[in-house]
């Protein structure tokens, strides 16, 4: 998680630290530093807390940060050691002549601290990462060279990092180095960046190197050096960054949440566009490069992700197995990755993430990669080490996002999950354009972004919904069948930005145990659709209503009979049962966004979540 940044040229480098910051500030904010070098100084400064706290303590400093053109900066999400201001980064070596920030978890720290502390070093905070600045300084007392201290201490160290560090003794440069972590050095004119991320330098550049794991770079104001795991020199191409500094701006939306809602219509068009031209067309989709013999070869198909594109993956089970009759499992990547897991040649492995840094999905997705899987990833960064790793690179196409509960990037996971499906349909049967079901769920997915406009313009009801149940503090969301992961999605949303306790269940489940948790302080949450479980889910009301629980209704149809089981209803715009997750959704987005606004959580950025999630 975290956020690193890093700026060496002409400019103040605080401003350019702090603005970076604030732009990786989704990736982790339980405390923050910067560390200023000027000519042999350096001077650090760290708060707890959000950014804004450093922001406070910097502005009494304005003097000697101005003086200062070189400089690296972190925002922390804590995995050793509270988020206190010792704890904060950057950290440093005995004398304070190495400073160092890092992304990610040392596994060894343990028995490196105990050498470390036979050699001398003295150790101010718990975290893993100090002991790499010791390290590193120790290294540098062989050679008294920056780049070859990196270079050795990187050799002895395990698990998960992306450094920068500077040195009081040379002056003129940061070095950094990566594993299994995001980094990325941007490129300027006289001056150059480093960042977890593109959007906090985007404003000054859209050239950038990728570091690649096991590299190393020596970042100077005119120069960039890379070198390989072996400390080869190595050159890595400059790339130019398909990023607008406006994509990460509010746009006069009171949270990025609420702006990234409203863009769904557009994402879903963006996913289609030029893939899905109409309801008799086959779908176009170059982006699945698996030829026609090898997709009618699949024999299986593994979905692994975490999260909210978990449950993306979980609608994707119902689609992909209704339409190709190929059996899918979906498995969150922590457990995949801890088993024996059976996958060969014909297996398709659908890797899916927001950020494409997932942790526990990179590593599920290298494990099973040297099975021989055709992988496909579905991701929002088409920058990301799992974009990297692809076979096919699936589309998404939804713009950076910025809030940290997912949205549009849910919804455009789905919609490329729906196009893969009738892709791998449309292989296997030729005739299955023209079956009629399918004709009809295209033309859903035409007319979706305009039934999601309906929908946004119409939230009245779902605010006074949000506002009536905001006091409870805890919540059932029920559904059957192809909904059922909608259910949890939706109660993931109001967990992450409202603290609420939801709960999303199969609604046949609910007898079966939960149904003992009902009582008229348990609001239930039923997702009833037109299609064969609408009964069912019926029922499954009727058995919470006779436990007295308040009964929200999300439906796109209800008998006036049935209204009456109902303290509220959400009416949806109509579709059928496969087309609903990509609507319903939408409501249970707004209903936690509003429920968490007029609670007034800090919506973008709830406690103890990061955006992308890089440590396993
Ligand atoms: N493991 C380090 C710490 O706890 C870095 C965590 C991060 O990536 O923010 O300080």
């Amino acid at each position: 998680m975290c956020g690193i940044i890093g700026y060496i040229g002409d400019r103040c480098a605080s401003d350019i630290l702090i603005s970076g910051l604030s732009h990786l500030e989704y990736r982790g904010y339980d405390s923050s530093g910067v560390a200023l070098m000027h000519g042999n100084e350096i001077d650090i400064y760290k708060a707890p807390g959000k950014l804004i706290n450093l922001i406070e303590e910097l502005k009494s400093k304005q003097d000697v940060c101005a003086k200062s053109h070189i400089g690296i900066g972190h925002i922390r999400w804590a995995t050793h050691g509270l988020p206190t201001t010792t704890n904060a980064h950057p950290h440093t070596s005995n004398c304070n002549n190495l400073t160092l920030v890092h992304n990610g978890i040392i596994e060894n720290y343990q028995e490196l601290k105990e050498e470390l502390i036979k050699v001398g070093s003295v150790f101010k905070s718990q975290t893993d990462t100090e002991v790499a600045a010791h390290l590193i300084a120790y290294e540098y007392e062989k050679t008294h060279d920056l780049l070859k201290a990196m270079q050795s201490a990187v050799k002895k160290i395990k698990g998960a990092f992306a450094f920068c560090a500077i040195h009081k003794s040379e002056p003129d440069k940061i070095v950094v180095a990566k594993r299994n972590a995001p980094l990325v050095i941007g490129v300027g004119n006289g001056e150059n960046f480093i960042a977890s991320d593109i959007p906090a330098m985007i404003e000054y550049t859209k050239k950038a190197i990728y570091l690649t794991d096991y590299q190393v770079g020596v970042v100077q104001k005119d120069s960039i050096q890379i070198f390989d795991k072996d400390d080869n020199l190595t050159a890595n191409k400059i790339e130019y960054l398909p990023f607008e500094a406006v994509a990460i701006s509010k746009l006069g939306y009171k949270h990025f949440m609420l702006k990234e809602i409203h863009e769904q219509s557009d994402v879903v068009r963006n996913v289609l566009g030029g893939r899905l031209l109409s309801p008799d067309k086959e779908v176009n989709l170059n982006e699945f490069k698996l030829n026609n013999d090898e997709i009618n070869k699949i024999s299986r198909v593994q979905i692994i992700a975490c999260g909210t594109s978990l449950h993306a993956g979980m609608v994707g089970k119902y689609i992909i197995e209704k339409f190709t009759k190929i059996p899918v499992d979906v498995e969150p990547s922590s457990e995949y990755i801890y088993r024996d897991t059976i996958a060969d040649k014909n297996t398709l492995v659908i890797g899916i993430s927001q950020s494409g840094e997932t942790a526990d999905t990179i590593t599920a997705i290298k494990q099973v990669k040297e099975c021989g899987s055709h992988i496909a990833i579905i991701t929002n960064r088409t920058d990301s080490t799992m974009a990297r790793l692809a076979d096919s690179l699936l589309p998404v196409d939804a713009g950076i996002e910025v809030s940290v509960a997912a949205t549009k990037s849910y919804m455009a996971q789905l919609i490329s999950l729906y196009l893969l499906s009738m892709k791998i349909m449309e292989v296997k049967d030729k005739n299955s354009a023209k079956n009629p079901e399918i004709m009809k769920l295209k033309q859903e997915l035409l007319e979706l972004p305009s039934k999601i406009e309906i929908l946004l313009e119409n939230t009245d009801n779902i605010q006074r919904i949000a506002k009536k149940y905001s006091n409870y503090k805890n919540f059932i969301f029920i559904a059957r069948g192809i909904n059922f992961p909608s259910a949890l999605e939706g109660a993931l949303k109001l967990k992450e930005i409202s603290y609420i306790n939801a709960t999303g269940y199969c609604a046949g489940e609910l007898k079966h145990g939960p149904i003992a948790m009902l009582d008229e302080n348990m609001p239930v949450l039923a997702i009833l659709n037109t299609g064969i479980v609408y009964d069912k889910v019926l029922s499954n009301c009727e058995e919470a209503r006779a436990r007295q629980a308040k009964l929200i209704g999300v439906t796109n149809y209800l008998a006036e009979k049935d209204e009456r089981l109902f303290d509220d209803i959400i009416k949806i715009p109509s579709g059928s049962d496969l087309i609903s997750p990509a609507i319903n959704i939408v409501v249970l987005q707004l209903l936690a966004y509003y429920i968490a606004e007029y609670l007034g959580k800090d919506v973008d950025q709830p406690r103890n979540l990061a955006k992308s999630v890089t440590v396993e």
